[in-house]
């Protein structure tokens, strides 16, 4: 989400006459957008805006602008730690920004902090993409569902839908420029919904405007994935087979801590369900450990459901506490030792399982959309199921080929090219 905010924010200054620069030493703008999720992200992008002090130093003339989470919730923290900075602007304040910069350049202010409220939709359409193949497009922002360790629906606020009008436009205009991969984006993105059509209705829609090649959706909460969009999964012809269902936890008393609003039994009917109309769907999930109250056997509740639901990936955090949320004030915090114990032995039970689902693709016969060349040579392709795919063959950027698994690691799969597109 924070890549397409990118995106957008490039485009806004294109259309003022702007050009991207390849080099921080070439800009004379620095726009620096900020992600608050854990405290490590916070301490990443601290450092990299205070290290922009030398460059403010030598070119007093360049601008630096902080956009995103951490500006919208601890934007103080910046100003006292990088006092050099010119525009802090919240994550409702995105479409100000050209303006922002304006007020600046044309010595109206000398610095500009605005976090408030404000429209999070304009007219987005193509504009600057990262990839030529390969877009998102942005269907809801915000989340309202305040689980009790998370600061997203403080830093992005609550949930508001584009309507389907424009996401329908943004989708025609990029399969017609060639895109062969679009993935609606949202923080609870299954919650969409306009009058009476929900997400379930929203992917028919664009599959059938569109007939684009891989349509996918992140990142789906479980308590918001109906039947309606479950169903999809068969009869949806450009819908990929994968699905990203945060699970977070495998005790029912911690996900209830959490305030997630589903159990492990809920959560285990919807992957039967997803594996009955898809049985081949990829299912890939976050996990976080060290939650406040965690003890060894709850722990041993979320080791076992990684083996018993057979993740085909996950992405594994160890909890950080977060200002304003809930879950910060709670008494029980878990010891740093104790967290970074049970990440490491989280990240070899979900690298065990992944690895064996992977084995199962050995020898057979798949789609890629092909993103460009490996880093260690030959091609790296993009299956259905969102697993990266290093090919032997020829092809180019964009081309869609046919593939045989060969060899299979927890990270990636080998294969060789069958059939071009
Ligand atoms: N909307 C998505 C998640 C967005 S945040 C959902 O509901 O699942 C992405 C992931 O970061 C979360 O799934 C969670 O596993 C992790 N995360 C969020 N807050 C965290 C925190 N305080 N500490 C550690 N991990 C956190
Ligand atoms: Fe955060 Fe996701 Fe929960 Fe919303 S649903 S509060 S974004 S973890």
């Amino acid at each position: 989400m924070n890549l397409r905010d990118g995106e957008i924010i490039a485009t806004m200054l294109e259309d003022r006459g702007l050009s991207i620069s390849d080099t921080l030493s070439e800009a004379d703008i620095i726009i620096v957008n900020t992600c608050a999720v854990r405290e490590r992200a916070v301490e990443r992008a601290l450092g990299r805006i205070k290290q922009l002090a030398g460059i403010k130093a030598s070119r007093p003339g360049v601008i630096i602008a902080v956009g995103g989470c951490i500006a919208q919730t601890e934007s103080d923290r910046i100003l006292r730690e990088a006092p050099f900075v010119d525009i802090v602007f919240g994550t409702r304040k995105i479409t100000n920004l050209p303006d922002m910069i304006e007020k600046i350049l044309t010595n109206c202010t000398e610095r500009v902090l605005d976090i408030g409220e404000g429209d999070v939709y304009q007219e987005e359409l193509v504009g600057y993409r990262f990839s030529p193949i390969s877009a998102f497009i942005s269907v809801m922002r915000g989340c309202n569902r305040f689980c009790s360790y998370c600061i997203v629906p403080y830093a992005r606020g609550r949930e508001v839908y584009r309507p389907e009008g424009d996401i329908l436009k943004e989708a025609i205009v990029l399969t017609e420029r060639g895109y062969k991969e679009i993935t609606l984006i949202g923080q609870n993105v299954n919650a969409w919904r306009e009058g009476k059509r929900g997400f379930g209705n929203l992917l028919e829609r664009v599959a059938d405007e569109t007939g684009v090649f891989f349509l996918r959706f992140i990142t789906s909460h479980p308590a918001n994935l109906t039947d309606e969009i479950i169903e999809q999964f068969s009869v949806n012809k450009s819908l990929a087979p994968s699905i990203h269902l945060p699970l977070q936890a495998g005790s029912d008393r911690i996900l209830k801590r959490m305030k997630r609003g589903y159990t492990i039994d809920y959560y285990k009917g919807l992957i039967d369900r997803l594996r009955k109309v898809c049985p081949h769907i990829t299912i890939t999930t976050d996990i976080m450990v060290g939650f406040p109250g965690e003890e060894e056997e709850d722990f041993e509740l979320t080791l076992r459901a990684v083996e018993e639901i057979g993740f085909d990936g996950a992405y594994t955090f160890k909890y950080s506490p977060r200002v304003l949320t809930d879950a910060s004030r709670m008494p029980e915090q878990v010891p740093e030792e104790v967290r970074l114990e049970r990440l490491r032995r989280l990240i070899e039970k979900v690298q065990e399982v992944g690895l064996e689902r992977n084995k199962m693709r050995v020898g057979t016969l798949c789609k890629a959309l092909i993103e460009g060349n490996a880093k260690r040579g030959g091609l790296k392709g993009r299956l259905g199921s969102n697993q990266v795919i290093v090919l032997a063959g020829d092809a180019k950027v964009g081309d869609i080929v046919e593939v045989r698994v060969k060899e299979a690691s927890y990270w990636t799969l080998k294969g060789e090219i069958v059939k071009g597109s």
